[in-house]
């Protein structure tokens, strides 16, 4: 276990402390990412039992990585809460209710196809007038809160969503400068495909040829998060294979956790001889969206456009990635816009993969303030790069009777080179 040598790098210094979301909610140790340390270290040892209470520390972990940017030790907390997860996957029974409940998440989301087979219902669902009337009555609200969560958080949807397709390859326009590969995802293929239109859109105006592999499937992601291992192994192995021989100069990817996990591919399949060089040649050419273009440098022609836009850091971009200035790089080349900063930013929202499904009081209670925050700019805008963020921060502002309109950065930038209009003002209440 690489996690047994990684333990003993925490010197106990609690400069993590006030980085951990969990700790500023509760103020209690093993909600800290020191304290979730400790109990590894005593796990690890057999000082103590893997015991329903000792997990419930591991589950209100968000795996927000706030605590890796803040140590100065460089703990690898990524690493061991990895692997302190799949552990528990490995050894915990849940209860009935919870197991079927993961069961069904790990059955729907990595699956673009059965997400696809939703959308007519919830399209009917909407257009109906009911989706609208339940939110304003709050009914969602007396539902069971774990199904009370997903209604809510459900994006407004159009005929796009039941049949979002992308050319398999889309040419530079101009001089090629790269050709790269696009990884679609599950949820933002499904429930936000429009930020895979402008992100082709852009990576071929600023001189990519874009190919997007056909068959791609899930990267994995939730699966790694949520401690199931052999499940995200098979995922990851299958989606190299969609990318393998295709002359790519990189891997492309517009989703925060999906980015994040894609670059720890090396890592997740280092201990299988068949692939662990494959997987680590994988992970060398992933790049975020906003990485490529910093990299690659502007060339299309920007429009202005006179918007003041909030920056939400998604965590498995500002953390995990360590990408900070490449995002804001995009929006910052547009002239006219506005960009303002959310404070305290280094905070997570609360969605943090699964988290604001299988626990969704924690999840608001920490969300609210970031909610607090992202009002408080009282910008026409809000940008972030992660679908889920994007939908935790609209639904508890709903709540609050504020429609946030919210757009990936890629649209934005999109919007300026391209003149396509940003998603509008989302529908309120719960
Ligand atoms: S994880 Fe890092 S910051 Fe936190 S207590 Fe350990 S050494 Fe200090
Ligand atoms: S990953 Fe986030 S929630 Fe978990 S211990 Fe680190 S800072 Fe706290």
């Amino acid at each position: 276990m690489e996690g047994r040598r990684l333990l003993d790098d925490c010197v106990h210094c609690g400069f993590c402390l006030p980085a951990c979301p969990t700790y500023v909610s509760w103020g209690v140790e093993p909600d800290s990412p020191r304290g979730r340390i400790d109990l590894m270290r005593a796990l690890a040892d057999g000082r103590l039992p893997l015991d329903p209470e000792v997990v419930t520390h591991f589950d209100s972990c968000l795996g927000c990585m706030g605590c890796v940017t803040a140590c100065p030790s460089g703990v690898r907390y990524d690493v061991l809460i990895e692997e302190t997860r799949a552990r528990v996957e490995r050894e915990v029974r849940r209860p009935l209710a919870d197991r079927l409940f993961r069961s069904a998440i790990f059955a729907l989301f990595p699956h673009p196809a059965r997400l696809r087979a939703l959308v007519l219902p919830l399209l009917l669902w909407s257009r109906s007038g009911l989706d609208a009337l339940a939110r304003r009555l709050g009914l969602y609200g007396l539902l069971p809160p774990r199904l009370g969560e997903m209604a809510e958080l459900l994006p407004p949807l159009g005929a796009r969503n039941l049949a979002a397709s992308l050319p398999e390859t889309t040419p530079a326009r101009g001089p090629r400068r790269a050709r790269v590969g696009l990884v679609a995802g599950c949820v933002q293929r499904v429930f936000f495909p429009g930020v895979n239109d402008a992100t082709v859109r852009v990576l071929a105006s600023e001189g990519c040829e874009v190919v997007v592999p056909r068959g791609q499937g899930c990267c994995g992601a939730l699966s790694v998060h949520a401690g199931r291992e052999d499940e995200a192994r098979r995922m990851a192995r299958a989606l190299i294979s969609s990318f393998e021989g295709l002359g790519l100069d990189a891997v492309v990817v517009n989703a925060a956790g999906c980015g994040s996990t894609l670059k720890e591919y090396g890592r997740l399949l280092a201990d299988d001889p068949a692939w662990a060089a494959r997987a680590a040649a994988f992970s060398e050419r992933v790049r975020d969206v906003s990485e490529l273009l910093a990299r690659l440098g502007p060339v299309a022609p920007r429009q202005p456009l006179a918007l003041s836009v909030a920056f939400h850091d998604a965590c498995h971009v500002a953390h995990a990635q360590g990408l900070r200035e490449e995002p804001r790089a995009l929006l910052t080349g547009i002239p006219g816009l506005r960009l303002l900063e959310v404070p305290d930013g280094d905070q997570c929202c609360g969605s943090a993969g699964i988290h604001n499904l299988v626990d969704p009081a924690s999840a608001d209670e920490i969300g609210e303030r970031k909610v607090d925050r992202v009002l408080s700019v009282g910008a026409d805008l809000l940008a972030s790069a992660n679908p889920g963020c994007t939908l935790q921060i609209r639904k508890l502002a709903g709540r609050r009777g504020v429609a946030v309109r919210a757009a990936h950065p890629i649209e934005v930038l999109d919007a300026s080179l391209h003149g396509t209009s940003l998603p509008g003002a989302p529908r309120t209440g719960r």
